[in-house]
């Protein structure tokens, strides 16, 4: 199996899909590993340490020709694979929903492409999730950026020059990113309070020794809600929940916001008229600002200040801490496609539960549930 790894070819990304460590785990497993020359230096891994690592480093169209196995961090344009084996697995984010197109140029060309944001979260599958290893990272980065923003400290500080303020800080939306920003903005010093709709996430807020501020009269979602998420609330809950979030926020320094609804734009849990009651020099960080913003205002990848308040939020988190990133989710490809390896085969072979899920195209077909219709 000769496994090919591109350059990201993306505006603004960093990340690289291999790095020199699970480049030896899959020379491990019995594949031969190409890697598209200075592929990971945007992410700090140098050519050198792929190739002593036993990789070969080569350009994009020697890299890709005769390849079994494509990696990548967002998926290549299918002209990029050029050269390639007929039914090639093509390992990345591709986007489906927004990419039909290039799904469908990837069946056209006969590749098995492999949605990673697909995975299912089923436990068995949590080392290959690549959404999680990445919001884990960005809801660490999340807390950092504001804090870096905030004209203040985090911690309190007793100094001869008189006390310090612990800063505030609320985090909205407890899925993984929100459960890292809880715990990143606690080890900073901060004061910190969260809330979700899912009730299952009142005790994990307490675990990590934050304080739960939910929604009391009217019913949020029942424990970890379906799948581990949430779904759009009633016209009534909003209301009690943006109730409670304007007497909240007014005595907040840094809110961070994580929540997402999938399949759907984010929810608005923050209004121009809320942020006009914050304190001046306070924070927001908008992780949701790609997918439509959690903040009203919020601009991806720039600093906005409305009524003395920042809003800040990346269009893409997880390339501001490329070395890490690019290290867990390639441990993440490798983790997949090691549990599937058939020694027997020398190639993968995937069962129905994980490989069907994510499996956009095969056979020259478009064949995934998500994208039927
Ligand atoms: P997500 O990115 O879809 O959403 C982030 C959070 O926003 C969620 O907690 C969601 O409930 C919350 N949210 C949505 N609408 C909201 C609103 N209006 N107000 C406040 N909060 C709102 O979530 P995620 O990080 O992908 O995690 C979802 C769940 O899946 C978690 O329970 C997580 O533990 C679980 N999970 C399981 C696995 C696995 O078993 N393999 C892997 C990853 C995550």
């Amino acid at each position: 199996m000769r496994i090919a790894v591109l350059k990201e070819r993306a505006d603004g990304e960093t990340r690289v899909a291999l790095t020199p460590e699970t480049a030896r785990k899959f020379l491990a497993l019995g594949a031969t590993v190409a890697i598209e020359t200075e592929a990971g230096r945007a992410a700090s891994y140098a050519d050198e340490a792929y190739r002593e690592a036993g990789a070969e480093i080569a350009s994009a169209t020697e890299v890709v020709k005769n390849a079994d196995i494509v990696m990548g961090v967002q998926a290549p344009e299918a002209d990029l694979l050029e050269g390639a084996r007929q039914g090639a697995l093509v390992l990345a984010i591709f986007d489906p929903f927004s990419r039909r197109d290039r799904v469908e140029q990837f069946a056209a060309r006969g590749f098995e492409a492999m949605a990673m944001e697909f995975m299912p979260r089923i436990t068995r599958a949590q080392s290959m999730d690549v959404l999680s290893s990445q919001s884990n990272l960005a809801g660490y980065k999340a807390v950092l950026s504001a804090a870096n923003e905030y004209g203040r400290a985090f911690p309190m500080m007793m100094t001869a020059a008189g006390t310090v303020q612990a800063a505030k800080v609320f985090v909205m939306g407890v899925g993984v990113a929100g459960l890292q920003a809880i715990a990143t903005a606690k080890r900073l010093g901060a004061q910190v309070s969260a809330t979700d709709v899912r009730s299952a996430t009142r005790e994990q807020i307490q675990s990590l020794g934050a304080k739960p501020i939910f929604v009391e009269n009217v019913a949020g979602i029942e424990g970890e809600g379906s799948g581990g998420y949430a779904t759009e609330m009633s016209e009534e809950y909003r209301k009690a929940q943006a109730e409670l979030v304007s007497s909240h926020i007014a005595k907040q320094d840094i809110v961070i916001t994580t929540a997402l609804i999938p399949g759907k734009p984010a929810p608005r849990l923050i209004s121009d008229a809320q942020i006009a009651t914050m304190k001046p020099g306070s924070v927001i960080f908008d992780l949701a600002v790609v997918q439509g913003g959690n903040v009203e205002g919020s601009v991806p990848d720039q600093t906005v200040t409305k009524h003395g308040v920042k809003l800040v939020g990346y269009a893409n988190t997880a390339t501001h801490l490329a070395a890490d990133a690019s290290a867990l989710y390639s441990r993440n490809l490798y983790n997949f496609l090691s549990a599937f390896w058939d020694k027997d085969a020398g190639k993968p072979v995937f069962d129905e539960e994980i490989g069907n899920a994510v499996r956009l195209t095969q056979g020259g077909k478009v064949v995934n549930e998500r994208l039927a219709g």
